[in-house]
C-alpha cells in the first residue's frame, strides 16, 4: 500500500496545478485503484480530483466527451457511447473496479493490456492537459511518453468518434479465463469510400509495453479495394513488424498467431458493419 503522507482536495483546477507542481512525490489521486495499492518507496502527498466536476459525458454528433474523472461504470451504462466503447469498459475489471477507476486514470497508467485504451486509439482519441496551460494530444502520443506530459500536469478529458462517426469498429480478443486480462487483444475502426478501403485504425494490447497502433499496415490499407484481399493484407502487414513479448500468459510466437486470428476476425466483424 502507498503511504499518503498529505491529503488535498482542492476546489479548483488551479488549486490542483499549484499543488503539483509542489514536487514529484505530489500526484492526483483518482479512483484509487492503481495508486493506493501501488508500492511506492516514498510516502506521497495525494491530490484528490473529486471536486473538480470533472465526470461529464456528452455525446455530440460525431464526438464523445469525457471527463477524465468519468467512472468507467459510467461508459457501460451510457445508451450514446455505443457497444464498442462500453464494451471495451466492460472489460477492464469487475464492477468494483469500474465504479471507482477512472477514465483519466487509466490513461495515466497506461496499461499494455488496456482494452478501453485500444478502442479509444481505434477512435482516434485526442486527450485534454492542463500542463499548466491547455493542451491538446493524440492518445498515442502520451501512451508513448506518459512521464514527459505527466509529471506536474494533468489530464482533464478527452473526445473520440461516437457511434456516427464510427460506424465500422470491432474488437477481438482471447484469454485465460473469460475475466482475466487479455493475452491479446484487436481493436479496428474501417471506414469504407465506395468500393475502396477509406481508411483502418488497428489497435493491439499484449504485443508491447503499451498499446500500440499498427500505422503501417493502417498505410498500407487505405485506398486499397473494399473486398475479401483487405482482410489478408491488413494480417500480412500488423505481422510484419510485430515482436511480441513472452511471458506466463503466452509466448512472443502464440501472441503472433493470435495477432493474426483476431485483426482477421475483428476486421471481418467491422467491415461487415459497413457492408
Ligand atoms: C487488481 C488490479 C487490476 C487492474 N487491472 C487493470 C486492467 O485490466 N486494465 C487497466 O487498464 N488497468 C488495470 N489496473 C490499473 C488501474 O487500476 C487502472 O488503470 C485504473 O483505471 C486507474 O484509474 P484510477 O482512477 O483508479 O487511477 P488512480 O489509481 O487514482 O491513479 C493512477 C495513476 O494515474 C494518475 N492519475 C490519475 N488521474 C489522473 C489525471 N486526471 N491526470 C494525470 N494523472 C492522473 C495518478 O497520479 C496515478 O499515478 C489494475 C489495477 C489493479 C490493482
Amino acid at each position: 500500500m502507498v503511504r499518503i503522507s498529505e491529503y488535498h482536495r482542492p476546489q479548483t483546477l488551479d488549486g490542483v496545478l499549484a499543488l503539483l507542481q509542489r514536487d514529484q512525490s505530489t500526484v492526483p489521486l483518482a479512483g484509487g485503484t492503481d495508486l493506493v495499492p501501488s508500492k511506492a518507496p516514498d510516502a506521497q502527498a495525494v491530490v484528490d480530483l473529486q471536486a473538480l466536476g470533472l465526470d461529464q459525458l456528452s455525446v455530440e454528433g460525431f464526438r464523445i466527451h469525457v471527463g477524465a474523472m468519468l467512472p468507467l461504470q459510467r461508459l457501460v451504462e451510457s445508451t450514446g457511447v455505443g457497444e464498442f466503447l462500453a464494451g471495451a469498459a466492460h472489460l477492464e475489471g469487475p464492477i468494483t473496479h469500474r465504479n471507482a477507476a477512472t477514465v483519466g486514470g487509466t490513461i495515466a497508467v497506461g496499461d499494455p493490456h488496456s482494452f478501453l485504451l485500444i478502442a479509444l486509439l481505434a477512435l482516434d482519441a485526442e486527450v485534454h492537459l492542463r500542463l499548466p496551460d491547455l493542451a491538446t494530444l493524440s492518445l498515442d502520443r502520451i501512451l508513448d511518453a506518459p512521464r514527459k506530459f505527466l509529471d506536474g500536469g494533468l489530464i482533464i478529458g478527452l473526445t473520440a468518434l461516437s457511434p456516427h462517426g464510427a460506424p465500422g469498429t470491432a474488437m477481438a480478443h482471447v484469454a485465460r479465463t473469460p475475466r482475466d486480462k487479455p493475452i491479446v487483444a484487436v481493436a479496428v475502426r474501417v471506414t469504407r469510400e465506395g468500393d475502396r478501403c477509406g481508411g483502418v485504425r488497428i489497435a493491439l494490447a499484449g504485443v508491447a509495453d503499451r498499446p500500440i497502433r499498427a500505422y503501417q499496415a493502417e498505410d498500407r490499407l487505405k485506398g486499397q479495394p473494399f473486398d475479401k484481399g483487405l482482410v489478408d493484407l491488413a494480417v500480412a502487414a500488423v505481422l510484419e513488424h510485430l515482436n511480441p513479448p513472452s511471458d506466463f500468459r503466452g509466448s512472443s510466437e502464440y501472441r503472433r498467431e493470435m495477432v493474426a486470428v483476431l485483426t482477421r476476425r475483428a476486421l471481418l466483424d467491422a467491415c461487415g458493419k459497413l457492408a
